[in-house]
């Protein structure tokens, strides 16, 4: 049986790794039996990259290019190439080669085994440091426990899905998209394979630790309202052993009097309490905001310019969306 495959690149200031990365997809594209497409979202790059995608689309008819018209992020410029990708089973993939394009064949394998979600575990990784290997462990142990759908532990956005898979990721049309959350809530049939992460290859990385750490947040007010319940039990304990410490006081000023005393306890509860009603805001004004920005629904990004033509554009026709050109 021939299948199309579309491979969801998205690309944000690659310039350096771009023309090696379509080298290496290409061969294992030659290799497979598959009607095959390359989607390149450029995702508004300040570098060469968008000249680099054009010359790549007109030297390779499997090439699709879109180009979104400003920096709208990841998880939107892969959102553009799923909502472009028309075939069988879509692969995402980063362009900076830190996942391995000759996986390809495997995910494949274990899709036509009848997976829906085929997910690409990392067993090892190169050229990360201690540090984030330590807070990206600790960001998924956090996820396992708050989230009410778990996340499979260690996995990127690399993976393989299948047309039904893209089809409910279709639906799910909110604004703030973690999309490894995304991934695992839809359900259906998923598995793992397990590869080694490589170094990136060239160029650097787009994420310091204000944005991993706004993209932790970002996971955990999608998928849980853990936070909030937290700050419930926080106040609740706080006004609980505030209720006991006043009765205990009560009882020494009845039975002993008592001469002013007492302002340190004081500073600390009071420091104390602010803190914790700052906190519990600050929570309760996360999930606001998050309410506030689904509600203006705004579309998730807009496509500046296009080459190279889907496979065929009615294969599997659907309402597009607002804002995709
Ligand atoms: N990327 C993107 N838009 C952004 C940031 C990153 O499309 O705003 C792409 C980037 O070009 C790469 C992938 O997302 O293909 C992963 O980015 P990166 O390698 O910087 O992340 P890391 O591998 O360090 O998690
Ligand atoms: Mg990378």
């Amino acid at each position: 049986m021939t299948y199309s495959l579309a491979i969801v690149v998205p690309a944000y200031n690659e310039a350096q790794v771009i023309d090696d990365f379509h080298a290496r997809i290409a061969a294992v594209l030659d290799g497979l039996d598959a009607d095959a497409r390359v989607i390149y979202i450029d995702d508004g790059s300040r570098d060469e990259t968008w000249p680099l995608i054009e010359r790549i689309a007109q030297a390779d008819a499997r090439v699709v290019a879109l180009r979104l018209s400003r920096n709208f992020g990841k998880e939107a410029a892969m959102t553009a190439g799923l909502d472009a990708a028309d075939a069988d089973a879509v692969v995402v993939i980063d362009a900076d080669l830190q996942d391995p394009p000759e996986l390809i064949p495997t995910l494949i394998a274990r899709w036509r085994e009848g997976f829906d979600v085929v997910y690409a575990t990392r067993g090892e990784r190169d050229g990360e440091t201690r540090f984030k290997k330590f807070t990206s462990a600790a960001f998924y142990r956090v996820m396992e426990r708050v989230a009410d759908t778990p996340l499979p532990r260690d996995t990127g956005d690399f993976r393989l899905l299948s047309r039904r898979a893209v089809e409910a990721l279709h639906g799910l049309r909110e604004r703030q998209r973690f999309m490894k959350g995304l991934f695992a809530w839809i359900g259906y049939r998923q598995t793992s394979v397990v590869y080694h992460r490589d170094a990136r290859h060239a160029g650097t990385t787009k994420w310091n630790y204000w944005r991993l750490g706004n993209l932790a947040v970002e996971g955990i007010t999608s998928f849980s309202t853990a936070p909030l319940r937290i700050a419930t039990w926080l106040g609740v304990s706080a006004a609980g052993l505030a209720f006991l410490y006043g009765v205990w006081v009560l009882l020494k000023v009845c039975i002993w009097g008592d001469p002013v005393r007492g302002y340190p306890t004081l500073l600390v509860v009071i420091l104390f309490l602010g803190g914790a009603q700052l906190l519990a805001l600050g929570v309760i004004g996360e999930y606001i905001g998050r309410t506030y920005a689904e509600s203006k629904r705004r579309p998730i990004y807009y496509v500046e310019s296009r080459r190279g033509a889907p496979s065929s554009p009615d294969r599997y026709p659907r309402p597009r969306a607002p804002g995709v050109d």
